[in-house]
């Protein structure tokens, strides 16, 4: 735990995700990654320790790029974080050296960009002890990536026996994830959306052992209705999924767990905002129309099964958010979710899409948690141990 550790006169290393989203003059669109780290920064800081801080950036191929340069976060974090922040433009070799050596108490060293160095993401063991060499405790705070088995993630901390810990918002994550999985408040909903069957189909099989309700929604929602020889026109479709989908149907019939799909849907014939649109059930969609949202009576009946929740789990927008036409299913959804939180149920919202979503309709502080990582937090749900968990507690 962090807590019982004093920083004083250390050097600690952090894993921070400072994976921000930049526009085109690069600026930082959304800086919660990095106010999300500030409490472990902080306590490093006011124990009287310096921070050398580590992270990623998108997604760069083959080697330094400027657009993915972490240059580009030092002002927001020197301003956020209240302490002078320097930078070294490698996070290995001698500039990074000397500048770990100089960092003095009180302040931030940024290194560049992990993933300039393929290394990282082999998950290298030279290039993590080069990384390791820079400081003397290990805290890794990224919950984002903990389901990677990076050098800066999961490799880098077998050199810190004994000094090594999670930073805060690592621990929350484990702790909210914990809360829903190991004794949830019944009625307990997983509602689960988002583009493709195949990306959730584990999550699914898991959540038919712990939940009440499974609520379908997005564009998975019809390769279930096709299953069970819906018509659905032009909607997205895994044909290579049907047999798995009918598959999941009757593990929720035999474990008494309702698993609702979308009684009716707001349909589009075409794949944009401009398109014409009208609502029909979803099992009755005719050809040349696609479902892009779940329509009103599947809104109803998904805000009466909430209503009555206890504990909810909400992983994937239930329709093509991103066009306001078709937003309107998983705003109602978001609104039940915080109706039914204000009412007394844990909330979880499973990073990604349905964290945007949460955001974009201003909810962020009316659910118990919005998760920081996405595909961590479906791993850390489907049962699989994350490395960069299981680094730490080894
Ligand atoms: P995922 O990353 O799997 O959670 O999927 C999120 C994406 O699914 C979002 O970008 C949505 O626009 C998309 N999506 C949701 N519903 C549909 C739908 N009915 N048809 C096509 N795409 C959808």
């Amino acid at each position: 735990m962090l807590d019982d550790v004093n920083f004083n006169g250390r050097k600690v290393l952090v894993r921070v995700d400072f994976n921000v989203p930049l526009n085109a003059e690069l600026e930082i669109t959304d800086d919660a990654r990095i106010r999300a780290a500030l409490p472990t920064i902080k306590k490093v800081l006011n124990d009287g320790g310096a921070v050398i801080a580590m992270s990623h950036l998108g997604r760069p191929k083959d080697g330094p790029e400027n657009k993915f340069s972490l240059a580009h976060i030092v002002d927001t974090l020197a301003t956020l974080s209240e302490a002078t922040v320097h930078f070294s433009s490698d996070c290995i070799g001698s500039e990074a050296e000397h500048k770990a050596e100089e960092v003095a108490p009180g302040e931030i060293l940024l290194l560049e960009n992990l993933r300039f160095h393929p290394e990282e993401k082999a998950g290298d063991e030279a290039f993590a002890q080069k990384l390791a060499s820079l400081g003397d405790y290990y805290v890794n705070d990224a919950f984002g990536t903990a389901h990677r088995a990076h050098a800066s993630t999961a490799v880098m901390a077998k050199f810190f026996p004994g000094n090594k810990s999670f930073g805060y918002l690592m621990a929350k994550e484990l702790d909210n994830a914990e809360k829903v999985l190991s004794d949830p408040g019944r009625p307990f909903t997983a509602i689960v959306g988002g583009a493709k069957v195949s990306d959730k189909l584990l999550i699914l099989e898991k959540l038919m052992n712990i939940a009440d309700n499974i609520l379908i929604g997005g564009g998975m929602s019809y390769t279930f209705i096709k299953a069970k020889h819906g018509n659905i026109g032009n909607s997205l479709c895994e044909d290579e999924r049907l047999d798995l989908t009918t598959r999941l149907m009757e593990m929720a019939e035999e474990k008494g767990v309702k698993l609702m799909l979308p009684e009716d849907s707001v349909i589009a014939n075409d794949f944009s905002n401009s398109a014409e649109t009208g609502i029909c059930k979803s099992n009755d969609i005719p050809e040349g129309w696609m479902g892009l949202d779940i329509g009103p009576d599947a809104t109803e009946d998904y805000r009466k099964v909430i209503a009555e929740s206890k504990t909810v789990l909400w992983n994937g927008p239930m329709g093509v958010f991103e066009m306001s036409n078709f937003a309107n299913g998983t705003r109602e959804t978001a609104m039940a979710v915080a109706e039914a939180t204000d009412n007394g149920a844990f909330s979880l919202i499973g990073g990604g899409d349905s964290a945007s979503a949460i955001k974009k309709f201003d909810l962020v502080d009316r659910v118990s948690y919005v998760s920081t990582g996405g595909g961590a937090l479906l791993e850390y749900f489907e049962g699989k141990e994350l490395p960069g968990v299981a680094a730490i507690n080894a």
